[in-house]
């Protein structure tokens, strides 16, 4: 795969015990590192550092509030001069989270993303379209491709210079082979190729498969997006302190990279942790010098197995179910938002809905659709009833004409980004000076 990199491939252990030696290898290396950062130097005691799986398990757990306690710069582990990149992740409200990478770093976080069953390499033209600004995951995926030699469209997503006319433009007329954007990215993108006179599952032949990641998604919804654009949805689970964490296998399975990091699940409720089960990730990845992290708590809920799976990459399972557990209460009745993804993505696709949002009441649900006006009428009763027998709460179901929930000048406009500029002719419009949106 990379034939120069001194770090583990996957197809080079045989076995899970054959990983569980990798990791044991590893690990007085990466305790070492993390015993160069002001925060682990005052939780470990240089004269008798874990060195071992079992001796790992007498530190305590490292919180995202730890991260943000010691914002800046607390957990660098290197001298500055060192460091190739800084990060935060996506949290909105408070302090930020920070993460940092060297070079060297950033190869073991690039080939962990570049671990595509369905391949990336020098023949591909991949479209990246998640944020660049601060957080990890559109450098991440630029990084992957430029490792593999594809070619590399830096998209963004929240960037005025990349409307969605724009992405449906170069997706079609660049010939893109794969991409990487949140499962939402690829439901709007479906109405806009439309609005563009385009059909997803027709016009884009060269399209292999849609990378994703980054937010809970449900069968249906994924099998939903896959069935319109016509190729495979590959799922992906990461976060900007950690990077990619796991990837899915030919056999549709999120592996952990148990050979990049060790892995652990947290208990809350009795404080135990275990190597599997369910309960919150607990990461200590293993090859990471600027930034180490023992014993992270992602504070994400999942479930690990060692079950064997056929695709022989010989490494355990996650099931991410994130914050997706969340829930709000109808009357005795709480609902998370994915038993809705389910039921709004299982009504037929010719009815063509793609978006909706809902909003509890105290005794009922408010769902509403966008959908045309033929299937109205059959998509907000089948979905009213389906609510009532699966989710067992009552639900007004309204169905709005395409364009309510996500107006059609999002998916068409072109607007023009252009450069700060500050003389202007006498029939132009000065109040745009120095604004250059
Ligand atoms: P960030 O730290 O802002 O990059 O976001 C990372 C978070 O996104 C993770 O901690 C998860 O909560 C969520 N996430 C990432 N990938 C997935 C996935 N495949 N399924 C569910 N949630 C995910
Ligand atoms: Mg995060
Ligand atoms: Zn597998």
């Amino acid at each position: 795969m990379n034939p120069d990199s001194r770090l583990p491939q996957l197809g080079q252990w045989e076995g899970l015990e054959d990983v569980r030696r990798l990791q044991e290898k590893q690990l007085p290396q990466t305790v070492s590192w993390a015993a160069n950062s002001p925060f682990y130097r005052s939780r470990l005691d240089p004269a008798n550092l874990p060195t071992s799986i079992s001796d790992l398990a007498s530190l305590p757990l490292t919180t995202k509030q730890d991260l943000r306690e010691n914002y800046p710069w607390g957990m660098l582990a290197v001298p500055k001069e060192r460091l190739a990149t800084y990060h935060e992740s996506s949290g909105t409200a408070g302090q930020p989270t920070p993460s940092y990478y060297t070079p060297e770093d950033w190869v073991d976080l690039a080939e962990r993303f570049a671990r595509k069953w369905i391949g990336l390499s020098e023949r591909d033209v991949f479209l990246v379209r998640t944020p660049y600004a601060l957080m990890l995951t559109g450098h991440l995926a630029h990084a992957a491709g430029r490792l593999r030699g594809a070619t590399v469209v830096p998209g963004d997503n929240r960037s005025l210079a990349m409307p969605y006319a724009r992405v449906v433009r170069v997706l079609h007329d660049l010939g893109v082979t794969l991409t990487w954007a949140v499962a939402t990215e690829y439901l709007l993108w479906a109405a806009a190729a439309a609005a563009a006179g385009h059909r997803p599952g027709v016009d884009f032949p060269a399209l292999r498969a849609l990378f994703t990641g980054g937010e809970p998604l449900t069968a249906v919804r994924r099998h939903r997006i896959s069935r319109i654009w016509g190729v495979p949805v590959i799922e992906e689970y990461g976060s900007t302190e950690t990077g990619s964490l796991a990837g899915e296998c030919p056999d549709g399975r999120l592996h952990l990279w148990a050979d990049r990091a060790l892995f652990e699940v947290y208990d809350p409720k009795t404080g135990t942790v275990k190597s599997e089960g369910d309960g919150q990730l607990v990461v200590t990845p293993l090859f990471r010098e600027a930034m180490p992290l023992l014993r992270y708590n992602l504070e994400d809920d999942v479930s690990v197995s060692y079950r064997d799976c056929a695709c022989g990459w010989d490494l355990p399972t996650v099931r991410v179910f994130g914050r997706a557990a969340f829930g709000y209460r109808v009357g005795s009745t709480t609902i998370a938002q994915h038993q809705l993804e389910e039921l709004v993505f299982v009504l037929p696709d010719s009815y063509g809905v793609l978006f909706w949002r809902a909003r509890v009441e105290p005794d009922r649900l408010r769902i509403e659709i966008e959908v045309a006006e033929e299937h109205q009428q059959a998509a907000c009763a089948e979905l009213a009833a389906s609510v009532r027998s699966v989710i067992g709460v009552d639900a007004e179901v309204v169905g709005l004409p395409p364009g309510s929930l996500v107006p059609a000048t999002v998916l068409t406009s072109m607007p023009d980004v252009v450069k700060p500029r500050s003389l202007f002719g006498p029939d132009e419009d000065w109040d745009k000076a120095l604004l250059y949106y």
